[in-house]
């Protein structure tokens, strides 16, 4: 028995290579698995649920449909990109959506997964419009604008992104090391399992003299890959 882990697929029409390695991963490597985590940023962007008539995003749900249908257990976390994904879209993809963060018992392992951006709290610039994009009210009334409407500010938001990020320094987007000892100790010394800063790694770390572990998920811009976890560890698995 297994679980594995994803995040940052960054899925999107214009990177047909990565999607068909994802088409293939669910088909023939996530089956096999007793549960599979997304944690988050599964999609370059989300512009709503209502969204899911687009082929591109239902051919990605219908991915997940199969597999959820083939018994594995399929749990979903939002990230920075998708955070509008709602029950609708987990309801079509037989998947349950995850809190950020959320403490698992992973063959006895207990297992703090988030996505990884409440983190890089060093971002402050980011951490702002976190706090925005995650607003009840917000969100309402992103929502309530037509589809094309939002799909055009959210490509605007891509591209502002995308300008800002390349302004900062590095280690500005990586995780501060106080923060990730903080999330430790709250949840009583974990694993711990994130996505987001694109730097896959297993990091050692020990806190209040608990070592712990801190896997960080590989993005698929240049390859697929997920981590495996068993009751005896992980590994990270390249595609
Ligand atoms: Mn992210």
């Amino acid at each position: 028995m297994h679980s594995i882990f994803i995040s940052d697929l960054h899925l999107a029409p214009e990177r047909p290579r990565i999607n068909d390695v994802f088409f293939a991963f669910t088909r023939d490597t996530a089956p096999q698995a007793q549960a599979l985590y997304i944690l988050g940023d599964l999609f370059e962007y989300w512009v709503g649920d209502d969204d899911l008539g687009d082929p591109f995003n239902a051919a990605i749900a219908d991915a997940l449909r199969e597999l959820s249908g083939k018994g594995t257990v399929l749990c979903f976390m939002h990230g920075n990109r998708d955070v509008l994904v709602g029950p609708a879209f987990a309801a079509r993809c037989g998947a349950q959506l995850l809190a950020d963060p959320t403490l698992l018992d992973l063959y006895g392992a207990r297992t703090l997964v988030m996505h990884g951006d409440t983190l890089c709290t060093d971002d402050v610039e980011y951490q702002k419009f976190r706090v925005y994009a995650h607003d009840p009210e917000n969100q309402r009334r992103f929502l309530a604008q037509p589809l094309p409407a939002r799909r055009q500010q959210m490509l605007g938001m891509r591209t502002q992104s995308e300008k800002s990020k390349q302004a900062k320094a590095a280690d500005i987007m990586d995780v501060a090391p106080a923060a990730v000892e903080q999330a430790l100790r709250q949840h009583g010394y974990p694993r711990l399992i994130h996505g987001h800063t694109h730097r896959p790694a297993r990091h050692a770390h020990v806190v209040d003299g608990h070592r712990c572990e801190r896997w960080v998920l590989n993005d698929w811009y240049e390859r697929g890959g997920y981590l495996r976890c068993d009751s005896g560890g992980c590994k990270a698995e390249l595609l």
